[in-house]
């Protein structure tokens, strides 16, 4: 199994793509096949290295890597090559129409009823019409000669049998006026030239299989095997609302772990349950291409955090060692008391700040701050001290339990809710304890 990912490098990775990277890499890994980058960017003008880096940084952020790299436009001699040989055996011709002009007979097609399909009339321009065009000082555009009474047919591992009539799609245009080839001839040559076996991409590329399949067929290559994944949809409208999407810059700002995304968007549509894989192995020993859906995905965010925490619960000292030595925790035990109380690791921190820092002090009775300071148990903080000191305390006050742990835990950390007090009270140790107390 030989597969590959090929983004085009005009712009930062979407969700989605990686999703269809993370997928078809999984895939592949799950075959101990080999796995391809190419980066798709015929049209220099658009493409950027900038953008080339950030695609490498992010998949390899997502644990994704690769056994070989290359770019398009490393290619261009080749495509050159094959565009002649079509065009030789007449699979490729000349177009000279605007945009303009193309967009009045679309428009005009629409109009009457009829599929805005290219009507090919420059397959009838004879070699003088064509010459007077260029001496007008127009370049021919070229496009493919698609067999249009095909209906194309493919067996696709997630979608199932797709048939597809060739004669409601139009001739696709493969080089631009200014020489650029478009995505459709260069991604065929290359999955032809590389023995792809499996194309595994966004079901948005439905229609351009059919095309890319005569494309093949005229190259007199093999047919790879192909599974068009489900598109996502955002349930959250301010998600769908955002200018570009949700793209991995997001996600990390926002501190979703790699495992938990990972973990999402390689089981969201699948029949097995989403939820929190402890690393990438287990995620590709358990993929399986059938087990997903032909329906569209719905993306939860909220689901994407919660799903967050859950990574972080299972996520042993050793994997988190050194970025919480970042933060001045250099040992487990704070670690496996905080992580489960936290949605993000930046919390830890924050934790830690209130464990070891000064506070913001509560508005509290300072009578009953006194009390508390005078019954404080003797002796190192341990996990008993909170219920030992609260019955100390209820000696002498009448409140009742709930506030009273209300009152201990908002002089002690300055904020109501937090992870388990009786616990936190170790970590926050007796002399600070003593000092807080004394501040009120
Ligand atoms: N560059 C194309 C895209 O990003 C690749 C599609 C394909 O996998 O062939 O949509």
């Amino acid at each position: 199994m030989l597969t590959r990912f090929a983004p085009s490098p005009t712009g930062h990775l979407h969700i989605g793509n990686v999703r269809t990277a993370l997928i078809c890499w999984m895939y592949t890994r799950s075959q101990n096949g080999k796995f391809l980058l190419r980066f798709d960017d015929t049209d220099l003008q658009r493409s950027d290295i900038k953008y080339i880096d950030s695609i490498v940084q992010d998949l390899r952020w997502i644990c994704i890597d690769w056994d070989a790299n290359f770019k398009q436009s490393e290619r261009f001699k080749r495509y050159n090559e094959a565009f002649l040989q079509l065009t030789t055996k007449g699979y490729i011709y000349a177009c000279y129409e605007t945009r303009e002009e193309l967009d009045i007979k679309r428009k005009l097609q629409l109009k009457q009823g009829l599929p805005p399909v290219y009507d090919r009339s420059a397959l009838l321009l004879t070699e003088q019409e064509k010459i007077l065009y260029e001496q007008e000082g127009r370049k021919p555009h070229f496009r493919f000669k698609l067999d249009k009474n095909k209906i194309v047919k493919w067996n696709d591992e997630i979608k199932g049998e797709i048939n597809i009539a060739i004669s409601s799609i139009s001739d696709p245009v493969v080089k631009r006026e200014c020489g650029i080839y478009t995505y459709m001839l260069p991604s065929v040559i290359d999955d032809v030239d590389f023995n792809i076996t499996h194309v595994i991409r966004g079901e948005d590329h439905v229609t351009n299989t059919a095309v890319q399949i005569q494309m093949i067929q005229a190259l007199e290559a093999k047919i790879p095997v192909f599974a068009h994944l489900p598109l996502l949809h955002f349930d959250d409208s301010k998600i769908s609302k955002r200018k570009g999407g949700l793209d991995i810059k997001f996600i990390k700002e926002n501190e979703i772990e790699p495992m938990a995304l990972a973990s999402y968007l390689t089981k969201l549509g699948t029949s097995d349950p989403i939820k929190a894989y402890a690393n990438i192995q287990s995620l590709i020993d358990s993929f399986d291409i059938k087990k997903f859906g032909s329906a569209s995905a719905r993306l939860s965010l909220s689901e994407i955090y919660k799903l967050n925490s859950k990574v972080l619960q299972q996520m042993p000292f050793e994997v988190v060692k050194e970025r919480l030595s970042q933060t001045g925790v250099n040992f487990p035990e704070f670690w496996y008391f905080i992580r489960n109380n936290i949605e993000k690791f930046s919390e830890v921190a924050e934790w830690w700040q209130i464990c070891k820092s000064n506070i913001e002090p509560a508005i509290l009775d300072k009578e009953f701050i006194k009390i508390a300071l005078d019954v404080l148990p003797q002796g190192d903080c341990n996990e008993n001290t909170l219920s030992e000191w609260m019955k100390a305390i209820q000696q002498i006050v009448d409140i009742k339990t709930k506030d009273l742990f209300m009152q201990l835990r908002l002089a002690l950390t300055g904020i109501k809710t937090g992870p388990e007090l009786a616990k936190l009270l170790i970590f926050i140790g007796k002399e600070n304890i003593i000092a807080r107390l004394k501040n009120y």
